[in-house]
């Protein structure tokens, strides 16, 4: 956006490390293999509109397939190794996705949109960190809380987003491998690239056959997955509305089922708040990975006696905030992920205007190809505006104002969701009091959009039930 204080010379990552294949099959069994009933699509890069690659969408049969490896890679091998050779594998796979690390990161910046610093720093090295944090609980099982010798519950079906492909694909994959489990993992549709890269990463690592596998495609192959009677687990992240058809499906099987979804998370700031950190928090909160994130800062809740002075410090920040080119290094805010997605954003924001809140962009420039949308904040916010309550999922911030804690609490806690939340003050008596009584999963002080594979993560109320990371995210994979 050309308003900042500095030129920046472009600084592009080189793409050289990445060897993207025309044609890509399904990786079942310990192969890549050509598909029995799939169909191919396209799979594009959301910065330029180029199409990067032909992946398949699996067919029932594709999917019965890949149960059926998992399924015996389960009874024959992975259940019977010890905790430590588990472990072995996973270390071999940590340590494999960190030599890879650069080259994941082009790979997912380009398939997904999101800035190179962003991938770099924060989607890969939190993937491997997941692979080496499950990796030490693998020998340990019999010291989580879930008795002596816990056991692991068979096949693992597992359907991720596109908001984060590869590091939800580790959330998935790592916990479900420790406790002896064995993965039928299907990425979104329109990201599905690093987890082709990672079908190799298994491969390296001399996994044994048909204890990973992954099947591409959309929305039918994995309900097909979902619905696998093969399958005794199912983990899933994505919309309420797809989560709420999978709890039906799954309910009155033997299935257990975790469901991490959407939110709509209250970043309170509070007028005893070190405003200019409370500002980069924000920013963080709702800016970081174009907003494209389940527990993003969406609602700013902001005491009104310092309203005005942080909507000025927030507007001034949000000026020199770098949009384009992923793979640039300086680049703050990438392209939305999908022309359905752009459209969604657009939606809804044009519904905050016309609900009577006032829309206020910086100055910006969007790049011709692809699918873009400048950073955007709501003032005048009212807790009935849709903005207000519905997931938008994009660069969109609305702005509620409040008087009193007990008020900041009962506009946090007025949402159908309750997955996040972040509390700016000076005073740790008030962080209490309000962590105790805010409805979510997470709470942040004075800082937002944290992440730690020791950390539980997950929800309340229509955000999903289930924890993953930390000791806690074994519970999910055990027959406890
Ligand atoms: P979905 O919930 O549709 O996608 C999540 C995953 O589920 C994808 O792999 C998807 O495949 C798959 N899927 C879709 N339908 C089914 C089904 N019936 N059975 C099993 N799996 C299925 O999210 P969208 O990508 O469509 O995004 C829609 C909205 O959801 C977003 O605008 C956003 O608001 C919200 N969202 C929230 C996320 C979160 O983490 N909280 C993550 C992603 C989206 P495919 O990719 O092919 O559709």
């Amino acid at each position: 956006m050309g308003t900042g204080m500095f030129d920046y010379a472009p600084a592009p990552e080189s793409t050289a490390l990445v060897d993207i294949a025309a044609s890509y099959g399904l990786y079942i069994d310990g192969a890549m293999v050509d598909p029995l009933d799939g169909t191919p699509f396209k799979t594009v890069n959301p910065a330029t509109e180029e199409v990067l690659a032909e992946v398949v969408a699996a067919g029932p049969r594709d999917v019965d397939r890949a149960v059926a490896a998992a399924r015996a890679a389960y009874d024959g091998t992975w259940s019977r190794l010890s905790g430590r050779d588990r472990g072995k594998y996973l270390f071999r796979v940590a340590r494999l996705v960190q030599e890879r690390a650069r080259e994941l990161a082009v790979l997912e910046s380009i398939d997904n949109g999101k800035p190179i610093r962003e991938s770099r720093d924060v989607d890969v090295p939190l993937a491997a960190a997941h692979f080496f944090y499950y990796a030490g609980w693998a020998d340990k099982l019999g010291y989580a809380g879930f008795g002596p010798d816990p056991r692991p519950l068979g096949v693992a079906g597992q359907v991720i987003p596109w908001n984060f492909p590869l590091l939800m694909l580790a959330w998935k994959i790592a916990p479900a491998l420790a406790t002896g489990n064995t993965v039928v993992l299907k990425p979104a549709e329109t990201t599905p690239l690093t987890a082709l890269a990672f079908a190799d990463i298994c491969r390296q690592a001399d996994l044994p056959p048909g204890v990973v596998n992954i099947v591409t495609g959309a929305g039918d192959t994995g309900r097909a997955l979902v619905e696998h009677p093969g399958v005794d687990k199912v983990a899933f992240t994505g919309s309420t509305e797809v989560g709420r058809q999978i709890a039906r499906s799954v309910a009155g099987t033997r299935k257990k089922l975790t469901l991490e979804l959407g939110g709509k998370a209250a970043n309170i700031v509070f007028d005893d708040a070190p405003l200019d950190q409370a500002v980069e928090g924000i920013v963080n909160g709702i800016f970081f990975n174009q907003g494209h994130v389940c527990c993003a800062g969406s609602r700013l809740l902001v005491q009104e006696s310092v309203a005005d002075e942080l909507l000025d410090r927030l507007k001034r920040r949000l000026a020199t905030l770098r949009l384009g080119d992923p793979l640039d290094k300086n680049t703050d805010i990438g392209a939305i992920n999908s022309p359905a997605q752009l459209d969604k954003i657009r939606e809804l924001s044009d519904v905050g205007e016309q609900e009577g809140a006032e829309r206020w962009s910086p100055a910006c420039e969007l790049p011709e190809r692809g699918y873009w949308f400048p950073p955007t904040l709501f003032t005048g916010v009212s807790q009935a505006h849709r903005i207000a309550r519905e997931e938008i999922f994009g660069p969109v911030l609305s702005v509620l104002t409040f008087r009193t804690p007990a008020e900041a609490l009962e506009k946090a806690n007025n949402s159908p969701y309750g997955l996040s939340a972040g509390v700016w003050t000076d005073k740790g008596s008030r962080i209490l009091w309000m962590a105790q009584r805010l409805r979510a999963g997470v709470v942040w002080a004075n800082t937002f959009n944290r992440f730690d594979p020791t950390s539980p993560f997950g929800g309340y109320k229509e955000s999903g039930f289930g924890r993953e990371g930390g000791r806690h995210g074994l519970e999910g994979y055990l027959d406890v």
